[in-house]
This record gives C-alpha cells, structure tokens and sequence, in this order.
C-alpha cells in the first residue's frame, strides 16, 4: 500500500496554521486563539502577575511577538525553564506609507523590501494585501483583503533574451513595484477606503492613523508530491517551528520544570527591536514568571543556571540540484528527520551538552536526528538561538526541519517531519532535568 503522508492531522493542522497567518500578527492572533480554546489565560505585560504551579498563560508584546508557558510544579530556581523559541515574521514585500503611485496607465504600489527576500520567487504571483491597522482611537485590527489584490509581472523573454544565461537582475526600488490595476484619475487604489471598509462598515477612513501592510501569495498551502509526501507553502519558514512549539506545548503532560514557548517577530531582519530576540521580552518573561514562586533573591539567576533553550528554525535540505552546496558529512534530506545545527562560530549556539539533550529526546521518540553544518567555503546563515543565549546567557540548542526554497514566495518541506518534530518537541518538554551549568 502506498503510504499516505496527508492523513496525519498534524500535517494537515500545519497548513491551516500557515494558511490562517499571512503576517506575523496574524500568526500571533492565531497562537493566542489556539491557547484560548485550550484554556492558556491572556495576561498583560502591565499587569501585576499573580500565577502559580499548573497555570498556563500567554502574554503578547507588539502584536508580532508572543510568549506562552505552563508553570511548573517546582519553582524554576529548583526545576528550571524549558524554552522553545521561533520566529513568526517571512522575507516580504511592504507597503511604504505612501503606497499608491500612477504610472503609464496602471495603478501600482510603493513596497519595501522586508528581510532576505528571493526577490525573483515574487514575479507572477498572485499576491494579497494584509496586515494591521491602527485608528485613531489605538485599537489595532487585523487586515486581509479579499482576493489576490496584486501582482509583480516578469518582464517577456522576448524583451530581454539572455535572462536565462545571464540571471535575473531586480533592481529593488524599481523592478518590484506590484501592478493592481489601471488607472483611475481622482480615484486612485483607494486603499485607505478599501482597509476602513475591512475593518468595519461605516469607518472613516480618516481614523486610521497607522498601518503596517504586508504583501503574501494567496495559493493555499498544499500537500504534493506523488504520495503527497511534501508540503509546498509560503512561510514555512519559519511558521513551521511556531507551530511545531506551540503544538508540543499543548501536548505536554504536566511537569516539574516550568514550559515556555516564545515566537518573536523581527528575527528576518537581524532581531534588534523592541520585540525581536535582541529585547528583553524573554527575559523579562522568565524573571516574572520565576517571582511569581517563592524564592530567595538568587533564584532567578539559578533558575535560568539550569535552563535551556530550544532555539527551532528550518535546516537547508540537501538540493538535488545542487548537491555541491552541501558539507559531503552535513546534508540532511526532506523527511528524514529533526536536523541538529552546528556551528562552531556561533551562528549556531549548539554546543555538545545542549546537541546531548536534543539527541536524547530524539531518541525517545526513536529518531536519530540529521546534522548541518555549512561548507567552509560559504557562509552560514543564523537564527534567533545566538541572540538569545548571548544575551541571557541560556544554554542553547539550535535545531530544525530540513526544507528546500528558503525565503522563497512558495518554500517546500516534507509531510512527514512535520509530526516526528512535534514529537521530539513535546518529549523534551515533558522530560526535563536542569543542566549542570558548569559542563
Ligand atoms: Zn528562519
């Protein structure tokens, strides 16, 4: 019999994630729904925090970052914090403020270019509209206008006839700028009009005072493939391991160590917000929740001594195309499991005590986890792990899917690694013991 990869819920719950997060608020607002319904209480960050043993809570800090934990039956100074942290933000198009521009008959769109963005994945596709709008009474809403509201056409071969042999050169100022109809003069996109109706009938649109827009491809994630054995998606990185972290936590059994999972915006373009991993949002997290147990006035920095970090971004799979890319020992494949990275410049902060707890979970849910490490010879590129364990000195782990396409429009992953991460995820959360700091 074949194997049937799509009957896995959690494979199938993974593109209904993706599909429901076109931007990095959305996926906030969908992580915050999701512990809602599974009983996590919502608390501020201006709040006084009054928690204990057995809650479970989430706090939101700049509607692109989230951080969710189970508070454990031991105070943190004693069993620790197990810690998975992702990211929620993609390379995309934005819209500038002053989006809406004329130009030889057509009806176009001023986009900033947000991350590491493969700029030539984005010509021909079916591009929509979403995001955030905030009016003028500070309320911020979520954004997603119907439809595929634009697109980025690729100039005809005949125009340019080396393109296939000399490569594609975008000039991104000028090559990117979306075409989302033609124009109308006195009329214009309406934009502004066409947000206000969104968010609800009769707002003016005068009382939107700020928007942060993005560009996304309106193809829904889909299984592919001949045994549909892969995932072809956008934001797969790095939506994937939010999923994956917040699926494992809600699978977790209760547990000594206290259970955290933190998914920041920003990580695409370098981390340094007030939001991103650079901040102090973990920090401050973890701080609060360990007060909230009591403790001598050492216990945080005990608690964080025996902590540990999970630190899940997606792993380059091996290219079939391109199999020179690869360390000949390091090339881990689609499907064939959790890939550790390595690096010792500390792109990665995997050192051989974190890779051991990773390595053991893996083989309780009877894995072996794949490895990768980048050719000498090119560079490697990082993750939010690095940041994080520099500035709270956390022990950390860098781990990963394997997938192919990074920072494409439309990335590809496989279905089966989806469920046997989440595995090795929940099992990390449910048998922890805190590290020996001084190994
Ligand atoms: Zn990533």
């Amino acid at each position: 019999m074949l194997p049937d990869h799509a009957a896995d819920p959690l494979t199938r719950d993974l593109l209904a994630f993706i599909e429901a997060a076109p931007t990095p608020y959305h996926a906030v607002t969908e992580v915050a729904a999701r512990l809602l319904l599974r009983g996590f209480r919502r608390v501020s960050e201006r709040d006084a925090w009054q928690l204990g043993p057995g809650d479970r809570g989430f706090v939101v800090r700049g509607g692109g970052s989230i951080a969710a934990f189970r508070m454990g039956r031991r105070a943190p100074a004693d069993a620790g914090f197990v810690i998975i942290g992702a990211h929620t933000d993609s390379p995309n198009l934005r819209l500038k403020p002053h989006a809406e521009l004329s130009a030889h008959g057509y009806e176009q769109l001023s986009v900033e270019v947000y991350g590491g963005v493969l700029l030539s994945t984005w010509l021909d596709r079916d591009l929509g509209l979403a995001g955030r709008v905030v009016l003028e009474d500070g309320t911020s809403h979520l954004v997603r206008l119907p439809g595929a509201f634009c697109r980025v056409p690729n100039l005809a071969i005949h125009l340019e006839r080396d393109v296939n042999t000399a490569g594609l050169k975008l000039n991104a100022q000028t090559h990117l700028l979306p075409v989302a109809g033609f124009e109308l003069p006195a009329a214009g996109l309406q934009l502004r009009e066409r947000l206000a109706a969104f968010v609800g009938e009769g707002i003016d649109p005068k009382v939107i005072r700020g928007t942060d827009l993005c560009l996304f491809d309106t193809q829904p994630p889909a299984l592919g493939g001949a045994r549909a054995e892969l995932i072809f998606s956008a934001r797969l990185d790095n939506l994937t391991s939010c999923h994956a972290a917040l699926s494992a936590l809600l699978a977790a059994g209760d547990a000594d160590a206290t259970r955290v999972v933190v998914l920041y915006d920003h990580e695409e373009v370098g981390s340094e917000s007030a939001i991103g991993a650079g901040s102090q949002f973990l920090e401050s997290v973890l701080s609060r929740l360990s007060a909230c147990y009591p403790q001598t006035s050492d216990g945080f920095a005990r608690a964080m001594a025996g902590s540990l970090l999970v630190s899940a971004d997606m792993a380059h799979a091996l290219h079939p195309n391109y199999p020179d890319k690869h360390d000949k020992q390091h090339r881990p494949l689609l499907g064939k499991g959790p890939v550790l990275k390595i690096n010792v410049n500390q792109r990665y902060a995997t050192d051989g005590p974190t890779a051991a707890r990773f390595r053991a979970a893996c083989a309780r849910v009877g894995v072996e986890p794949q490895h990768f490490v980048a050719r000498n010879d090119m560079g490697c590129g990082s993750t939010i792990g690095p940041i994080a364990a520099a500035g709270l000195g956390l022990r950390t782990v860098d781990v990963g899917g394997p997938m192919l396409s990074m920072h494409s429009c439309r990335e590809m992953a496989a279905s089966a690694d989806v469920p046997v991460m989440i595995r090795v995820l929940t099992s990390l959360f449910d048998h922890f013991e805190p590290l020996d700091p001084a190994a």
